[in-house]
């Protein structure tokens, strides 16, 4: 059997997007091979089936556009028994990795996380940690997958701490967590996709959206009494939900409490408070009085000029203070985000920022690598934007690393993003004990996340593992028009997991 280029056209065009940044398909025959024009290289790629037991073997072949050879890598594996699905999965293996080793070979580029292109790698060591031990996975990731050492040692430890802290993570299927999405900000971050809006636009009212929001909080609480499913944990995201008042903030929780069985139990409650200049203490009291266990106050730079060229209309002084009210106040367990790579900024501007983060002593630290995402303001600017290198990105990212391992802090999960400069990753530090219970969950697509609110995305998890997702509108205007019949069909997908 043979099989080539157009069966994983795919695969090969995300794997060229690690070396390129432009990736064109140029004419090729149809049939067992073809070719790829990224930048100036020719790519002839074929597979073969032979022997038994059966094998693959895939041939990577680099060429340039004048016909010289550039490249040539050959790879061979055993082809499981298993399902047709398997084996696809085995071909598609094989086959990057040869590509990845000739690409390597001709840019001199090393890449990291090997053959992984997806966003969620964490996920696949998970099914991995499910069949086999450690020590296993370990070698499966530098065998088949190809990861630097480095790499294997960040997820295998992600992996062993998530365990630690959520001892039934394979097992919460008879467990849901809530999301609970306000959709408004004081103003919109350049490089933020969020579902978030000017609290004081017009974009729909917020107090139509709090009526609705009550709604879908009490209508999912007779949902839930229904089913018998547990509460495992609550996170208020958006937007930035200490955008809206105390009083409406009390309110919320007072409903919460109110439908939801198991509020009182609760593993973990969260409420994001991101930007700084919406949090007061009428709002900390609200929060402390309803038990919220952990908030975040990202700071993402400490440097103002950043914040100024991003629209964060916050000051760092501001950061500061609020996050020592909040410190005065009982909050002791607070996580702060950052953002490598903004614009105009490297290493200097990081030893800044690590520096005012050590006199804070935030519990968690959530380092994010700037992402070009392309519904962001700063995307469709980007060419006014200065920002850093590869190589620097990656000085920056070892730098938080030995930062946060010197601090105390540990890795406890990650993911990657499409168009992350520098093809890092986002990873989410915490002192030990403090980290968080829904990052974990949601992000590895453990359990059934139920949405609340504008821009919330309900991910189901049915009994065979398949995920359906369920998204509310982003608008404000739409969602208060909406929600009731949007809870309705909502609930009505909720029912395959009952
Ligand atoms: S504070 Fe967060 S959610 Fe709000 S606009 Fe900025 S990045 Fe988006």
């Amino acid at each position: 059997m043979r099989a080539g280029f157009h069966d994983f056209e795919n695969e090969i065009f995300h794997i060229c997007k690690l070396f390129f940044e432009e990736v064109e398909w140029a004419d090729r025959p149809d049939g067992e091979s073809g070719d790829a024009a990224a930048a100036e290289l020719l790519i002839r790629a074929e597979l073969t089936e032979h022997g038994s037991p059966p094998q693959v073997t895939a041939q990577v072949r680099l060429s340039l556009a004048n016909g010289e050879a550039a490249a040539h890598k050959q790879e061979t594996r055993p082809l499981p028994g298993g399902s047709e699905e398997e084996r696809r999965r085995q071909r598609k293996r094989t086959l990057g990795a040869a590509l990845l080793q000739a690409l390597q070979e001709w840019t001199g580029m090393e890449q990291p996380w090997g053959i992984l292109t997806g966003v969620r790698p964490m996920k696949l060591l998970h099914n991995m940690m499910m069949q086999e031990p450690m020590d296993v996975c370990r070698q499966m990731l530098r065998d088949e997958y190809l990861l630097s050492e480095e790499k294997v040692r960040l997820l295998s430890d992600i992996g062993e701490l998530q365990l630690k802290v959520i001892p039934d993570l394979f097992r919460l299927d008879r467990e849901v967590s809530l999301y609970i999405g306000i959709p408004f900000c004081p103003t919109k971050c350049a490089y933020c996709t969020f579902p978030a809006y000017d609290i004081r636009g017009n974009n729909g009212s917020v107090e139509a959206f709090l009526e609705g929001l009550h709604h879908e909080i009490r209508r999912t609480g007779e949902w839930l009494k229904e089913s018998g499913l547990g509460l495992t944990t609550v996170y208020w995201g958006g937007g930035t939900p200490t955008s809206i008042e105390a009083g409406q903030m009390d309110a919320l929780f007072e409903t919460l409490h109110a439908s939801i069985p198991g509020m009182d139990r609760v593993r973990e409650l969260t409420v994001e408070a991101g930007r700084p200049d919406t949090i007061t203490v009428d709002k900390i009291q609200v929060m402390k009085r309803w038990k919220v266990d952990r908030i975040s106050i990202n700071p993402q730079s400490f440097t103002q000029a950043t914040l100024d060229t991003i629209g964060r209309h916050h000051t760092v002084k501001e950061t500061v203070e609020k996050f020592l009210l909040c410190r005065e106040l009982g909050m002791n367990n607070i996580n702060m985000d950052l953002i490598l790579g903004l614009p105009n900024e490297g290493i200097r501007e990081l030893e800044l920022s690590l520096r005012e983060t050590e006199r804070l002593m935030p519990e968690s630290l959530t380092v994010h690598t700037l992402s070009f995402k392309r519904a962001s303001r700063m995307t469709q600017n980007r060419d006014r934007y200065e920002v850093a290198e590869r190589d620097e990105i990656q000085d920056m990212m070892r730098m938080t690393t030995e930062w946060t391992a010197s601090h105390g802090y540990n890795p406890y999960y990650m993911y990657r993003q499409k168009n992350i400069l520098g093809n890092q990753e986002n990873v989410g530090y915490a002192l030990p004990g403090f980290e968080s219970l829904y990052n974990i969950v949601m992000m590895e697509e453990r359990q059934t996340i139920i949405g609340l609110g504008c821009g919330a995305v309900s991910k189901i998890i049915g009994p065979d593992g398949a995920i359906e997702r369920f998204p509310n509108p982003k608008e404000p205007s739409v969602y208060n028009n909406a929600y009731k019949e949007y809870t309705e069909k909502k609930l009505q997908l909720l029912d395959r997991i009952t």
